[in-house]
């Protein structure tokens, strides 16, 4: 754990959040946000800062994020499709440094993405 990254302390119960899904490895909440009818993140519970950092480090937690991102989205009804994304670093408009799979939702998602 990161002792300075918010969602360390939320893996950890430290900070609140509305949970959809946990396992093992990760755990996925509502964005305190939303940018869409459902907006939830999934974060592997391991600190991780970023996908630039990950393949190195532990690229099988990406597919664990990944397939596990439409157990979720059916979990939560969305039916009709979802958009994923991980935003990495400051141009990606990245703004919390532990590695997060956006899934949104409930809408018809717009491209290209602003
Ligand atoms: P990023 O901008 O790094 O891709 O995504 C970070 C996300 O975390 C944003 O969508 C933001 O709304 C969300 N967020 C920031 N602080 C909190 C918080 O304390 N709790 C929850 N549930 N989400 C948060
Ligand atoms: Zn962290």
């Amino acid at each position: 754990m990161a002792s300075d990254c918010l969602f360390c302390k939320i893996a950890a119960g430290e900070i609140p959040a509305k949970k959809v899904y946990e396992d093992a490895n990760l755990l996925a909440f509502h964005d305190i946000d939303p940018k869409a009818p459902t907006h939830v993140l999934l974060i592997p519970r391991r600190h991780i800062s970023s996908l630039a950092a990950v393949c190195g480090e532990d690229a099988g937690i990406l597919a664990e994020l990944l397939c596990t991102a439409p157990t979720i989205a059916a979990q939560l009804g969305l039916a009709n499709g979802f958009r994923t994304v991980i935003n990495t670093g400051p141009d990606g408009g990245q703004t919390v440094g532990h590695l997060h799979l956006h899934i949104l939702g409930g809408r018809s998602m717009h491209w290209p993405p602003g």
